[in-house]
Formats: structure tokens, sequence, C-alpha cells
């Protein structure tokens, strides 16, 4: 790869599902962005037009690779904020009605979703299968004449796997023509060819610290013709509907980032296949480890395992110790660890779901990293069992 590797000093990072690090080219048009392009773009003076200039070429840029119009891409702060905003937003435009989302949304979907119900709005989950994934036909079933919006996401966050979206959008659609369908493709974006407007979608949530861009900045993606009410009121940017000053150095490093994420995309996708079938074929040759989820349906860069009676969380510790980033499905909810909802409803047991670890690899793994995993990953186990923790 041309592009130098990110520099992750005296560890191998392999939690890219839940952060990405700056290449080299990226940080570059952002320090030039901070250089000449720091002002505020709705300045009428020549620095004010020269930030709007790059914003809007990062807007080009992005727009171009997901095949919609440069207009209908509005920048956000980040995946958290497009997902709030796609949820309350159509919401406060309908009035009332019936929300349907997947129960393995991320949580910023959940709770928005939640919180819509607490408001007056009927909300309905859909589970998925055993193997991770959003049934269709199962999403229609909830459609109804007042359901005004239905969300799933195009690569879910924990399995990798890759929802069938398109097939949820024909299915809602054929039931009820008016029904907004939302993706949060926060896992999507750089990791397989996503075209919302081709799928049939009326928004799609872009996170740009999930493809090598920075924190900072996230994208909503509205359809032409579509009415959502603004989440910020101000001073009107993003033609009035986000208002607040543009991070402008952060959205030219989306830009670049989700352009260089999609250079030679066969050969980087090529490679983090190859990478994880050495870390499945490994993990799964000790038969301590079962991969969650349709390993035919997901992306090659998110793997998540269950080890035989061993926690995650020590795990993920255990690794800490040896020089690995790793993480674990669990989430810390007030200082205890809680099982992943998203195993919980792919019917797997809280004690089980508790013993997950998720391995999240790019192209920038090298396969010499991935077997120095797999070889202390082996001693770890054998020290959590041997210490009973
Ligand atoms: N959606 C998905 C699928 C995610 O994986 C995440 C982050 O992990 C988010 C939304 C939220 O992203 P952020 O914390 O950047 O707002």
């Amino acid at each position: 790869m041309r592009t130098r590797k990110p520099q992750t000093k005296n560890c191998i990072y392999l939690d890219f599902a839940a952060t990405t690090p700056l290449p080299t080219r990226v940080k570059k048009v952002m320090e030039r962005a901070q250089r000449i392009g720091f002002a505020n773009t709705m300045s009428l003076h020549q620095l004010g037009r020269k930030a709007r200039e790059m914003v809007e070429d990062s807007r080009r840029k992005i727009a171009r690779e997901i095949g919609v119009k440069p207009f209908e891409v509005y920048f956000t702060s980040c995946a958290t904020e497009s997902n709030n905003w796609a949820l309350k937003g159509t919401a406060e435009v309908k009035g009332k009605g019936h929300i349907v989302i997947s129960s393995i949304e991320h949580p910023c979907v959940i709770e928005s979703a939640n919180w819509l119900c607490k408001q007056g709005f009927e909300v309905e989950f859909v589970n998925p299968t055993k193997e991770g994934w959003i049934e269709p036909k199962e999403v229609a079933k909830h459609v109804k004449k007042s359901t005004i919006l239905v969300s799933v996401m195009t690569v879910n966050n924990e399995t990798g796997v890759i929802q069938p979206v398109k097939e949820i959008v024909r299915e809602v659609k054929r039931k009820n023509r008016n029904t907004l369908v939302h993706s949060d493709a926060s896992q999507a974006l750089g990791k397989i060819f996503f075209y919302p407007k081709a799928m049939g979608l009326d928004l799609a949530t872009l996170s740009s610290h999930k493809c090598f861009g920075p924190k900072g900045a996230g994208a909503l993606w509205i359809r032409e013709g579509i009415k959502i009410a603004p989440l910020l009121h101000g001073g009107g940017h993003e033609r009035g509907l986000r208002s607040g000053t543009l991070n402008g150095p952060a959205i030219v490093g989306f830009g670049e980032a989700v352009k260089l994420c999609y250079e030679r995309f066969s050969d980087k996708v090529h490679k983090v296949k190859k990478l994880a079938d050495i870390l499945i074929s490994g993990l799964e040759r000790t038969q301590e480890t079962r991969i969650v989820g349709n390993h035919k349906r997901k992306v090659p860069h998110i793997n998540m395992f269950l080890v035989k009676d061993c926690s995650g969380e020590s795990l993920v510790l255990e690794m800490d110790h040896r020089g690995f980033c790793i993480s674990t499905g669990s989430a810390c909810s007030s200082e205890k660890m809680e099982p992943s909802h998203v195993l919980l409803a792919m019917g797997i047991s809280k004690k089980e779901a508790m013993s997950s670890v998720r391995i999240s690899l790019s192209p920038y793994t090298t396969i010499s990293e991935v077997r120095l995993f797999l070889k202390e990953f082996e001693k770890a186990i054998e020290k959590i069992k041997k210490l009973k923790i």
C-alpha cells in the first residue's frame, strides 16, 4: 500500500471497528485545512470563501463515492448525532406514528427510538436470526399504515454481518410506500460499496472516524425531496438543517479518508479477507472459540468470537497486557459489565455472551500481526482458564 501505516506505538491495534487512526495523507490534508481553511464557512471574506470551498470539495468527494448528489450530504459531528437526527427529525415532521427498528442497532439508534416512545410514538423491534441477519420479510410484517420510519443498519458493528438493506427497503415500500427507510452505514463505509440511493434508502448515516477519518465529523445523507426537521437550530448552516460552525479540517479529513478507502478497494478487501481467514481458522483450530454470525454474509474486517469458559473482559485485559488492543462485545454500564444486546438478540446465552471478544482488522493490518496475535491469544486463554478469572 502506498500510504504509510498509521503509527500505533508499542502495541498491535486490532480494534478498527471502535475507531481508526489517521493515515499520513489524511493528516496532511487536515493540517493544510487548519492552516488555510480554518475560517468560518459562513464568513464573506476570502478566508471564509476558502474554508467553504474546502468543505464543499469534501462534500463532493463523499457524494461521488456513494453515488449521491453533494447537496444531499449534511455534515454532522458524529454518527450518534446523525442517527439521533434521522429518527427524531423524521418523527418531528410526521408528528405521530409507528417506528420499526432492528434490535441489533447501535445504542444511539435504540435510545433515540426509546426516547421517541416516551414522546408517544409507537416503537417496535425486529429480532435477527441466530446468524445475526435481519429478515426482510420479518421487517415488512411489522410495517403498517401508520409506520413512518424503518431503521436497519447496513453492517453490524459487533458481528460484521451485512444486512440485506436493499431487500428490506423493497419489502417495506411494497407494504407502505410512504414509510421512510434509514440505515446506519457507519460500519459499511469503506468496507463495502455503499450506494444508498441505488438501494432505495431515504436516509443514511455516515461516520468519519470508522473509515480512517478524524473524530468530530459525520454525515447524514438525506434523499432529495425528503423532509426532516432540524436537530440543531441556529445560524442556518447546512442549508438551515444543522446549524453550528462547521469543523472544516475534520470535514476535509473525512472526505479524503473516504476517497482513500475506495482507492484500490478490491485489493484492500481481498487483503482483509485473507487476514480474517487466517484469524478464523487459527482460532477455530483451538476448539475453544466459535465465530459469531454468518461467516459468509459478513465483512472480513469485523470478527466476533465466543471463547469457551473465559470472560471476554479478562481476555481483553490480558491481551492488552501482552500488547494487543481488542475489545469485548459486552458494554460497561454503571461500572458492571453487561452482555451485548446484539448477541442476546441472536439467542446467545448471557454466559456465552460474556465470553465474547471482537477482533477488527484493516488493510493496514499485517499477516505477522495476526499470527502474533494467535500465538499470544492461545496463551492468554490458557492463563485465564488456569486462574479461573
Ligand atoms: N453506529 C454504529 C454502527 C457504530 O459502530 C457506532 C460506533 O461504534 C456509532 C453508530 C456511533 O458512532 P460515534 O460514537 O462516532 O457517534
